[in-house]
């Protein structure tokens, strides 16, 4: 019985080479996945932007001296909830902003950036 040949063709090499790029690609592509956000960590007010930006996840707790955007009649509707940059998320207790990207702020919650929701 004659002895079968192996052979590996330069082709099959190159193709098994773009298959295997493709595959690891692909699992980096999938490791990379934006996370969910209910996978996502509540912003710390010690964070540096937050500190910076005076907020507090009880927008009550503002020191209104420092920040009186958020002082008198006005001031006090202001929360992330009724915040442009607020996206809720889940049942609404906290969302995304654009501010604090991989992080969620809670909808009772403020900062210095606030920025009303028009119409
Ligand atoms: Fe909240 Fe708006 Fe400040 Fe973001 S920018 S933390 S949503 S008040």
């Amino acid at each position: 019985m004659p002895r079968k040949k192996h052979s590996i063709s330069r082709r099959g090499v190159i193709r098994s080479g773009i298959a295997g790029a493709a595959a690891v690609s692909l699992g980096s592509l999938l490791s990379q996945r934006p996370a969910r956000a209910e996978d996502l960590p509540m912003l710390a007010e010690d964070d540096p932007t937050a500190q910076t930006l005076g907020y507090k996840a009880d927008a009550a707790e503002v020191d209104t001296t420092k920040f009186p955007k958020r002082a008198g009649a006005d001031g006090d509707k202001q929360f992330c909830d009724t915040c442009q940059l607020y996206v809720a998320e889940g049942d609404g207790a906290a969302g995304k902003c654009s501010i604090f990207p991989g992080k969620l702020v809670a909808a009772k919650g403020w900062c210095n950036a606030f920025l009303p929701k028009t119409g």
